[in-house]
């Protein structure tokens, strides 16, 4: 970077390259998100980026809730930025799209979205928070994404700020390799620039807040051996990438140049050897510049990831892949569906082939054919029309009818599904219902778009009682949505407690047999089964075998055997909740010529369920979370009696610099309202993430009020 490359290109140079003339030349873009816990300056990063790439004039303050890329009102307020909106800018001739990632954990789902779309990212952490729980959560599954990074460490300029530290915990928290590519200069609100390692240049900023204003300089003489020490470490970890520059470098002492150096860390950050880290302040304005640069320097571009898996109907690979190529079938994937005040925006990423204004495109899921109506690049504060869009694109539709997430977009002649997106099952639900009488249908028509919205997001209507659930990830997942419904939508609604998504399981095998007879009039109905219940491994869901041998059950009825079944597993014998993880076996049975048949042998085993289930040892079982928690060290105590009251089990306690973690197991049922209690408990400090780990059976005493409970509420329904 120099001062003059980065900031005083006009604006209208990029006005230019946005409109309609296309870009093709993929190795020009960067597709990536940035992520990072709450309050780490996620935000203000990505404001600053917008600001520099020359996309914004007015810098609107987190503190006022003014932000660009926070378009909704809720997130505003809450400080958190929960949709995931992509923004097209600019850099050095490279066209950036970034995903904006969630930093809730509520939204964790959001994050495992966003990862899918995109090829790179950028990790934020607090320079005096450091890696807090949260940020290791989404650093986990970006690994399981393996999605490149570059590391930025902000707020440099923070009371108790501490790169280095920071650099220790990504080694030490999350087991990751970072590359240092920049020191600070200056401390806290001394913080002035920082020295580029690989250039050994000073980058200092003046206090004007802008952050053009800098200059290029010596490092400061208390720098400069720090600064040798940190370059030679940096080339003996990029050489390895190269065998040629490595033998060259250790036998002969030949050093690399600056950009086979380049290289090596490109190659090296693609393959998520190491992780080039950078350090500043977003804020104050300092240190983005070399942090854009490292997105188009290190960072890779479409081609150069893996490219997706497609697969059949039936979600299995077929073995092809949506090679990125322009001119290879469509093939597009619809990652979220967002109404912003112009309307529904199907926002998709374009894996391969084109699309232009007017095409049709064949949605693999609904197999129907849609209709291409506009095409628009979203800019942080408007957006562009484009006639059309290319493998490597991210851009929103609008006016698509029938395409939800995780669709694919698919070229007619040339079909296939890309690798849908896995969604957990929700494991917290609320009842509501409309305030006033008439806002039934209103309620009714908000939420099914806001289903369309978040395929984390279900809602259903209960059987017995009537009443509308919604489930959700999490208590705030569906506090959320409860506002959005109020707000967006204008409905107000009364909202029950929230309640656990429990399950049932057996423990007990149990061999039995159920004749299903019936005479009718003139033809009967005649079915018996004799078969084995019993537990199936944990996860292995529902298993049905069939060991018939002689034709006493003809092959041909088995598949009712099997269906009767898994319908009555949807309730489970003790408190109405779905049956986890339970094997049926056929043994043998008997039918008849005339009064056989599917209908029959699927009410033997409907009944068989109900005869058999009860004797095999069902039990509850409770949504355990892993919870991760954070509490500055005088209140480890508190957190640690508190969580085991909450029947949590410590896992384990780790010593930082500003605090201490705590990993535990605990229900999900004892960890409601959490956040709260947490906060009162370490003076409003202490901070904590949740994720569903699995299912355990509840205790006796616990698992007989589950049961009360679900008869009461049955009751009630009834009543
Ligand atoms: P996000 O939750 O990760 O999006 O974080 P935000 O960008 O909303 O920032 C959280 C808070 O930290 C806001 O009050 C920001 O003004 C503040 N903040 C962000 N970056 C910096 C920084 O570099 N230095 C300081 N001192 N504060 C910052």
């Amino acid at each position: 970077v120099t001062g003059v490359q980065t900031c005083a290109l006009p604006i209208s140079f990029f006005t230019e390259l946005s409109g309609p003339r296309a870009m093709t030349d993929l190795t020009n873009y960067r597709n990536i998100g940035i992520f990072a816990h709450v309050d780490a300056g996620k935000t203000t990063t990505t404001e600053r980026i917008l600001k520099l790439t020359g996309k914004i004039h007015k810098i609107g303050e987190v503190h006022d809730g003014a932000a660009t890329t926070d378009f909704m009102e809720q997130e505003q307020e809450r400080g958190i930025t929960i949709q995931s909106a992509a923004t097209t800018a600019f850099w050095r001739d490279h066209r950036l799209n970034i995903i904006d990632t969630p930093g809730h954990v509520d939204f964790t789902i959001e994050v495992y979205r966003s990862l899918k779309v995109l090829d790179g990212g950028v990790g934020v952490f607090c320079g005096s928070g450091g890696v807090e729980p949260q940020s290791e959560t989404n650093w986990r599954y970006a690994n399981e994404s393996e999605v490149a990074r570059i590391i930025f460490v902000n707020k440099l300029d923070r009371l108790g700020a501490d790169f280095y530290r920071v650099v220790d915990q990504v080694k030490n928290v999350l087991a990751a390799n970072p590359l240092v590519m920049t020191l600070p200069i200056g401390e806290e609100d001394d913080f002035k620039g920082v020295v580029d390692v690989l250039t050994q240049q000073a980058y200092i900023w003046d206090d004007s807040g802008d952050p053009t204003q800098f200059e290029v300089t010596d490092i400061p003489a208390d720098l400069v051996d720090k600064a040798a020490e940190y370059r030679e470490n940096l080339i003996e970890m990029v050489v390895e990438q190269d065998e040629d520059l490595m033998m060259a470098y250790l036998e002969e002492g030949t050093e690399p140049t600056i950009d086979e150096l380049k290289h090596c860390v490109r190659k090296g950050t693609i393959a998520l050897d190491f992780f080039p880290t950078f350090c500043g302040s977003a804020f104050k304005n300092k240190g983005i510049q070399l942090v854009l640069d490292a997105v188009v320097d290190y960072l890779p571009n479409p081609t150069e990831v893996d490219p997706q898996p497609e697969v059949d109907m039936e979600g299995n690979e077929t073995g092809k892949f949506a090679d990125v190529d322009e001119n290879g079938p469509l093939r597009a994937l619809a990652f979220k569906i967002m109404d912003d005040r112009f309307g529904a925006l199907t926002f998709t990423r374009i894996y391969s082939g084109s699309l232009k204004k007017g095409d049709s495109v064949l949605n693999t899921y609904t197999g129907k054919t849609e209709r291409i109506g506009r095409i628009v690049e979203m800019h942080a504060d408007e957006r562009i029309e484009r006639d059309s869009a290319q493998a490597g694109d991210i851009i929103a539709l609008i006016g698509m009818k029938n395409t939800q997430t995780g669709h694919t977009l698919s070229d007619p002649k040339d079909v296939a599904t890309l690798e849908p997106m896995v969604f957990p099952d929700p494991v917290i639900y609320i009842a509501i219902s409309p305030k006033d009488k008439g806002g039934s249908e209103k309620m009714g028509v908000a939420l099914s778009k806001m289903i369309q919205e978040d395929p984390s997001f279900r809602v259903e209507t209960d059987q017995e009682s009537g009443e509308t659930i919604m489930r959700g990830m999490g208590e705030l997942h569906l506090d959320i949505k409860v506002d959005i419904l109020r707000r967006t939508h204008g409905v107000e609604v009364e909202v029950g407690k929230p309640l656990v998504a429990y399950r049932e399981s057996i423990t007990q095998t149990i061999e039995d047999s159920y004749t299903h007879k019936k005479q009718t009039g003139g033809s009967g109905q005649f079915a018996k089964i004799d078969y084995i219940v019993e537990p199936a491994g944990t996860g292995e869901g529902y298993i049905f075998e069939s060991k018939v041998t002689g034709g006493n059950v003809p092959r041909e009825f088995w598949p009712a055997v099997e269906k009767g079944f898994k319908i009555s597993l949807e309730e489970g014998p003790l408190a109405g909740y779905p049956c986890l993880d339970v094997k049926l076996t056929l043994l043998d049975g008997a039918f008849h010529a005339v009064d056989s048949s599917a209908i029959a042998y699927e009410l033997a085993s409907r009944a068989a369920y109900r005869q058999t289930m009860p004797k095999a040892g069902p039990q509850i079982m409770e949504p355990v979370m892993k919870v991760d928690v954070f509490t500055p060290d005088d209140h480890v105590g508190d957190v640690i009696g508190d969580l085991n009251r909450r029947r949590g089990m410590i896992q384990g306690q780790e010593g930082g610099a500003t605090g201490t973690r705590i990993k535990a197991e605990a229900p999900l049922s004892e960890m409601f309202g959490y956040i709260g209690d947490l906060r009162t408990m370490t003076s409003g400090r202490g901070q904590f993430s949740m994720e569903f780990s699995h299912y355990n059976p509840a205790p006796r005493n616990v698992a007989d009020e589950i049961v009360k409970e679900a008869h009461d509420r049955k009751a009630a329904a009834k009543a």
